[in-house]
């Protein structure tokens, strides 16, 4: 058992998402044509955190739909992303029998991304919490006083890096607090937020130091403090962006989850083996279990 309780969260649809285009489609399907490259880099994935970080506690957050309060803010919200390629079709529905198998918690709320679960999840718990995720908007969630980590898988499936309060500080010079409007700021290409035209993400992070969140900025521009004559135009000219911008990269940390149970516990061996076998997972399934295993 653990030393020190900590609740990792894993962002199911992201990192299956991630090791879909890691791993090479045509090295992972079965005899009936499902690929599983997804599933397969996602198993992989979790062995090296619990490998890593040791948890005592467990749950992974899946998305639902496209169809989320997002949408009915900001129409544009996630417009412009291409369709699901084919060969990923059925690999979140696999991940999530293997993650059952596993005994692995699965949270998923309909009209919520799993960023919101993920919030209220690592809000509400009463221990330190580890979310892994390709997800850069959970970076807000990042704080040292209550012991919220971010792993974020970038490119690949091995260069995981471990964000706190410092790291976010020195890669974008805002504090975690502070990443929802600077998200807005910037912009988000891949979630169709435009963000304030001609402002970036040092003029961004140079406005939130100054005035401190996005009303602070919007105040001083009215008033014409504390920015170039420019700036203040952009800002000015991009009121009703700024004024719904926000309220879409936030997360909700308040959605009622029914306080899961989300400790580790022994996964039963036959049903890993029977998905594993049933998938063509290889071993990476059972090792898994095993992982799980030996921390309960
Ligand atoms: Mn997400
Ligand atoms: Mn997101």
């Amino acid at each position: 058992m653990s030393q020190r309780p900590t609740l990792l969260i894993v962002d199911g649809h992201s990192m299956a998402f991630r090791a879909f285009f890691a791993l090479p489609v045509e090295n992972f399907a079965t005899r009936t044509g499902q690929h599983t490259n997804g599933v397969f880099g996602f198993t992989s994935m979790l062995i090296n955190v619990l490998r890593d970080e040791q948890p005592s506690h467990i749950a992974a957050a899946f998305d639902v739909s496209r169809q989320t309060f997002r949408k009915e803010k900001y129409p544009e919200y996630k417009e412009g992303r291409s369709a699901t390629p084919d060969e990923f079709r059925g690999q979140i529905d696999i991940t999530k029998e293997v993650l059952g198998a596993l005994g692995i918690t699965v949270l998923a709320e309909a009209g919520y991304e799993a960023d919101d679960i993920i919030g209220s999840l690592a809000t509400q718990a009463a221990i330190p919490v580890d979310v892994v995720t390709g997800d850069r908007d959970l970076f807000q969630l990042v704080d040292d006083a209550t012991g919220v980590r971010v792993i974020y898988t970038g490119r690949g499936m091995s260069n995981l890096e471990l964000l706190t309060d410092a790291v976010v500080v020195e890669k974008y010079k805002i504090l975690p607090t502070q990443y929802a409007d600077f998200a807005a700021l910037r912009g988000d290409p891949s979630d169709g937020l435009p963000g304030v035209p001609g402002v970036g993400e040092k003029t961004a992070a140079t406005l939130l130091a100054a005035h401190g969140d996005l009303a602070g900025i919007v105040a001083a521009a009215e008033r014409g403090e504390g920015m170039s004559a420019g700036v203040r135009a952009k800002v000015l000219g991009a009121a009703d962006y700024i004024a719904v911008a926000p309220k879409v990269v936030e997360v909700v940390r308040d959605l009622d989850l029914g306080a899961p149970d989300t400790r580790l516990t022994a996964p039963d061996p036959a049903a890993v083996e029977a998905l594993a076998a049933a998938w063509s997972l290889g071993s990476s399934a059972t090792r898994a279990a095993e992982a799980i295993t030996a921390r309960v």
